[in-house]
């Protein structure tokens, strides 16, 4: 029998941060040369999630990024961070890197070429400030003692005062997320807000044959509405308008889309009464949309009324329950983490664990759609790597 002996290495350094990505380069970067930093990852190579997103163009940042495009359940926690770096903080970096970027729609600032542009820029950064890089680290435990996180899996040993952890949330399992920041912040004591995908498409069937169909709806969840266009799926509904809602959107809520937020519908009706009500609609309604909702009417004169009510009914107050979310396989983000009740929203440090860490999205902030969560990644990352440089 041959005993293969793997040799533990061993490492001492002033500062280690679990997870190279949006929050783990920002913070990695920031802190700068005078301390020792090594940044763990599991993938191959850093930044998957900025590679994908915005459509591979990264929605990088919203230059109208407010307090209220962020929900977390201690509402005032993200507010010292934002305040403290700003959209124009990271445009600032984008400029230095040349990188050519537009304004897509509602403030939202997009890379024109490539997402891989806005990671090159951090990872140029990381590397100017001596950040050591080591990747296909997996399986990594963390425990404490006597002043030092030891993090380590089968093949290196490292002891470090302070440990960051930037692990994101758990959507898109296929290219690394993972719950290791919500089993780290536990065993330190942290307590774990429910967590749910969000930024995510409704499974639902009730315009089943539609799909292709887009129209700017209004639609209402609870208090919240938004204005904005949504898209008919195979499996569902999509699009920015139903995305926004998902934040907002528990199991069971009820959803109701007004399809003609601009329109009379019942003024238009009556006003017109010899027209024939599909063709009527379908100047203002896909063409599809209008046969699905008026197929079996005629014209107002040879419709009853209670049957236009319904229409009405149906085409601004279109109420129903969704069968559930696509998941996280095809959410955005995950709604709450690691509760921020005893993390300092100057720092990110947390309260219960002096030299812990924890920032972006593995903690209970989760921005809008539009570039907010990128926002967040940053200026948490921001807020931490200044405490520890
Ligand atoms: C398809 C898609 C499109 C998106 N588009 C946008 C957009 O355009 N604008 C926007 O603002 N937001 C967008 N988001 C959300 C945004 O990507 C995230 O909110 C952001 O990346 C969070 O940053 P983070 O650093 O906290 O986590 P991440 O960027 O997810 O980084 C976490 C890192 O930790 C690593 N990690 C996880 N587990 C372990 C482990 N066990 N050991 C070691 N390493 C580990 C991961 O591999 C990853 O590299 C999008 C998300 C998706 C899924």
């Amino acid at each position: 029998m041959v005993a293969i002996m793997i040799k533990m290495e061993n490492i001492e350094t002033d500062i280690v941060i679990i997870g190279a990505g949006a929050a783990g380069l920002m913070c990695a970067s920031i802190i700068g040369e005078d301390k020792n930093v090594y940044v763990l990852e599991h993938n191959k190579t850093p930044g998957k999630k900025i590679l994908i997103s915005g459509g591979g163009r990264c929605n990088f940042t919203n230059i109208h990024s407010s307090f209220d495009d962020f929900v977390s359940s201690n509402p005032h926690f993200f507010k010292s961070a934002l305040s403290s770096y700003s959209p124009h903080d990271f445009v600032e970096l984008v400029e230095k890197y040349k990188i050519p970027y537009f304004e897509k729609k509602l403030g939202q600032l997009f890379c024109k070429n490539s997402a891989k542009d806005v990671l090159y820029a951090l990872v140029s950064e990381c590397e100017k400030a001596g950040v050591n890089f080591r990747y296909c680290e997996k399986d990594l435990k963390v425990s404490y003692y006597d002043g030092f996180f030891l993090i380590q899996n089968d093949h290196v040993l490292i002891k470090a005062p302070n440990l960051v952890i930037a692990t994101g949330g758990l959507s898109i399992p296929s290219i690394g997320a993972s719950d290791i920041g919500y089993r780290i912040a536990k065993q330190f004591g942290h307590k774990i807000i429910a967590t749910r995908p969000a930024l995510v498409p409704f499974k639902d069937d009730h315009f089943e044959g539609l799909s292709g169909i887009s129209a700017i709806v209004e639609i209402k969840t609870g208090r919240y509405s938004i204005k904005e266009d949504i898209l008919i799926t195979h499996r569902g509904l999509s699009g920015p308008a139903v995305l926004k809602a998902s934040l907002h959107w528990n199991s069971g809520d009820k959803v109701i889309i007004n399809w003609l937020p601009e329109l009379d519908l019942e003024k238009l009706i009556y006003a017109n009464k010899k027209q024939n009500i599909v063709t009527l609609l379908s100047h203002h309604l896909p063409k599809r949309l209008a046969q699905h909702f008026g197929a079996k009417l005629g014209t107002a004169l040879d419709t009853s009324k209670k049957d236009i009510e319904s229409l009405i009914e149906q085409v601004t107050r279109f109420e129903f329950i969704p069968q559930g979310t696509e998941g996280l396989k095809k959410a955005e983000v995950t709604v709450g983490g690691v509760d921020t009740s005893k993390i300092s929203s100057k720092t990110m440090e947390s309260n219960l664990s002096p030299g812990l860490y924890f920032i972006g999205e593995v903690l209970d902030v989760t921005g809008q759609l539009g570039g907010h969560n990128f926002q967040w990644a940053w200026a948490s990352g921001k807020a931490a790597g200044k405490a520890l440089k």
